[in-house]
């Protein structure tokens, strides 16, 4: 008799039942392609979408309790014109990128390399854990580097000001940018770790649900979840701090806060390695305090 008795609801690797009948059931009935482009745009609409539509809709449904957890002042909140323009610009990122994965995965079936792990197995739990933590470090380390050279002076005007163009941000900017920046250090940093991992497919999806979870919270300029929106809403505001997410490459890099009194004395006052903009905002910052 064995003396493993798993509750009826668990599978015989630990998993819940209804995901692993449910996962085989897909898997059955629909191709890899079928199920990487539906599902992957799911997941877009589910936690991109689904979180940017309740942090907006704060402001009509509950404005007092909003406007208590705002991290800035409402004269620097966007208007209704510019969050239909950042609707629209998002909107038309949301196509572009569904494009480029369709042409994307008619690539990879056409050379038989499918770019994620699809089969009716569900990924063992330490499997999961150890690539979505590598994915998380190397994601951090693309969206770190990339989002620093899109601040050179040569590449802000022409790409990342469009992302900077909401200094008070709203959860929507998060993918309010230049379709340039947004293949860049917006779709890749996310979904190229898993690809390099051979990720299943689920691992994939959890981990860019994460993420855009992450990245509409830090964007939504309220400070829920233990404030945990300061810093990218501080880079919105002053330019030349936390260019990261998880903190450790600006403190690495002396991008941090305390660091900046410091940039200020240097390179950034005297102009050197930041555009005009920021210059200006940095000096404007320094006679306000
Ligand atoms: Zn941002
Ligand atoms: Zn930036």
């Amino acid at each position: 008799m064995s003396s493993l008795h798993l509750p009826p609801y668990l599978s015989p690797l630990g998993m819940p039942a209804p995901l692993v009948t449910g996962w085989a059931h897909v898997t059955d009935r629909y191709s890899p392609a079928t199920i990487e482009f539906v599902g992957t745009l799911i997941i877009q609409l589910v936690f991109f979408w689904g979180p940017s539509a309740v942090y907006l809709s704060l402001d009509t449904l509950f404005p007092k309790f909003s406007e208590s957890h705002k991290i800035q002042p409402a004269p620097k909140q966007p208007t209704r014109s510019e969050l239909f323009h950042c609707l629209w610009l998002v909107l038309k990122n949301q196509i572009l990128t569904t494009a480029l994965h369709a042409g994307m995965i008619y690539i990879s079936t056409l050379v038989g390399k499918p770019a994620f792990r699809i089969d009716a197995s569900i990924p063992q739990l330490h499997e999961v854990v150890r690539d979505f933590l590598i994915s998380l470090a190397l994601r951090e380390a693309l969206f770190y580097y990339s989002h620093r050279i899109l601040h050179h002076p040569r590449l802000y005007p022409r790409i990342h000001k469009v992302h900077h163009r909401f200094t008070a941000p709203v959860a929507l900017a998060a993918q309010y940018a230049h379709p340039i920046e947004q293949i860049v250090a917006n779709i890749l940093p996310i979904s190229l770790p898993p690809q390099l991992l051979n990720s299943h497919i689920l691992t994939f999806w959890l981990f860019m649900a994460y993420e855009l979870l992450e990245t509409t919270t830090v964007h939504s300029g309220y400070d829920f979840f233990l404030n945990a929106a300061k810093k990218h809403d501080l880079h919105h505001e002053k330019f030349l701090i936390y260019f990261g997410a998880l903190g450790v490459l600006d403190w690495l890099h002396g991008t941090d806060e305390s660091k900046l009194a410091r940039r200020k004395a240097k390179g950034v006052v005297a102009g050197k390695g930041v555009s005009q903009e920021q210059v200006t905002a940095v000096l404007k910052e320094s006679k306000s305090e």
